[in-house]
């Protein structure tokens, strides 16, 4: 391939300061990808106040037929219900089936030869669970009474189940952990667990996945006795959407900041590359947002489009600015401004 058309959505918030930084890492690659070219697309929800709708068509449109890949920074969705607004992440999700979420957490070593504290990557479902937004609200003798849907099927089972084997099956320890809680709801989450538990049976006459170790845990008690205590023992977490969502936060905070976590959306046609943090307005304007979660998923969507070098070259840099600690955000309880950050970054690089 001769170049890489790579949409820019920032969306709102810090998405706006942190967004050109993971362009800026791309460029600074030079020949290790093929010649990178950008397209800016809005969506959000300033995007919403001013033209009345969060995810223009245009930008679906754009994404679909004219890009290989995009970067999508973050949206404010506000907690109280607002008439006509949709969260574009979740729709664009959707809309390019981008059924996964992958969310590698990595702490940074001190020593570069060893091994980092913690390294597991959550395997999150993004198409249904309670996202399919299926709510309704009734009154009744008793007051208001809400409910919302929960849609599990075999088929998007499957295929995360399936994403998680793969991405294991290429990790030093190839272990896949469920997490679900059929113990309460063994309809839905049952039929999650059973189906992700088949995965490695289907593939035995390939024997594909032989070497891919299973183990499952309740959610609740995989935070509590593990992720904060022993985070050793994950190497692949794979997860409904809601509970892969919070799994990801709460591990993210073991490695120092959510500044620092990327993500990818990834179905199997289009990557986009996505930081697991919000629109964070507590920090907003500041030039304080850490901008090492959006370098991280430029690198992390670069790696599933195969540019393993590039890839490796973003991580690289990134880490020993963490490992050596001179320039950091005030999330990682430095003193460094996000421009300082990504000029470390780009040097390195
Ligand atoms: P958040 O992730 O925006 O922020 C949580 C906390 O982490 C805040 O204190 C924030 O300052 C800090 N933080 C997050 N990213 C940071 C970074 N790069 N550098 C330094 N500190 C960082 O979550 P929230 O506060 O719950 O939500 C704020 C808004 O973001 C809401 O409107 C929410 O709907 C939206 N949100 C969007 C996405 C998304 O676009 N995918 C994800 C989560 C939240
Ligand atoms: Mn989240």
């Amino acid at each position: 391939k001769q170049s890489l058309t790579i949409g820019l959505i920032p969306g709102d918030g810090i998405g706006v300061e942190v967004i050109p930084a993971a362009k800026e890492a791309i460029l600074a690659l030079g020949s290790d990808v093929p010649r990178p070219e950008f397209v800016d697309l809005v969506a959000g929800f300033e995007c919403f106040t001013r033209h009345g709708t969060a995810l223009p068509d245009e930008t679906v449109r754009v994404l679909e037929e004219e890009c290989d890949c995009a970067i999508f920074g973050a949206v404010s969705s506000p907690s109280r219900k607002v008439v006509g607004y949709s969260s574009p992440i979740v729709d664009l999700r959707k809309r390019l089936d981008l059924y996964a979420n992958v969310r590698p957490v990595t702490s940074v070593a001190t020593d570069p030869n060893q091994k980092p504290d913690v390294d597991l990557v959550v395997v999150r479902e993004n198409t249904e669970c309670l996202y399919v937004k299926q709510e309704e609200l009734k009154y009744t003798e008793n007051g208001k009474e809400a409910r919302a849907t929960r849609l599990i099927t075999e088929r998007a089972s499957r295929r995360i189940g399936q994403m998680a084997f793969d991405i294991a099956k290429g990790r030093p320890r190839k272990h896949v952990t469920i997490i679900h809680k059929s113990n309460v709801l063994s309809v839905t989450d049952g039929l999650f667990r059973e189906t992700v538990r088949e995965i490695p049976t289907l593939a035995q006459f390939t024997g594909k996945y032989d070497d891919v170790e299973i183990a499952e845990q309740i959610v609740d008690s995989a935070v509590y006795r593990y992720l904060f205590r022993e985070p050793q023992i994950y190497d692949v977490m794979v997860a409904p959407n809601l509970y892969g969502d919070i799994l990801s936060d709460a591990a993210a905070a073991l490695v120092g900041s959510l500044g620092l976590v990327p993500s990818v959306n990834a179905g199997d046609k289009f990557i986009m590359g996505e930081p697991v943090h919000g629109s964070a307005p507590d920090i907003l304007g500041l030039n304080i947002a850490n901008p090492l979660a959006s370098i991280r998923s430029a690198a992390l969507m670069l790696r599933f489009l195969g540019y393993v070098k590039g890839a490796d070259r973003i991580d690289r840099a990134v880490d020993d600015v963490v490992r050596e600690g001179v320039v950091l955000t005030p999330d990682l309880g430095g003193k460094g401004k996000t421009t300082e950050v990504v000029e470390a970054v780009l040097k390195k690089i």
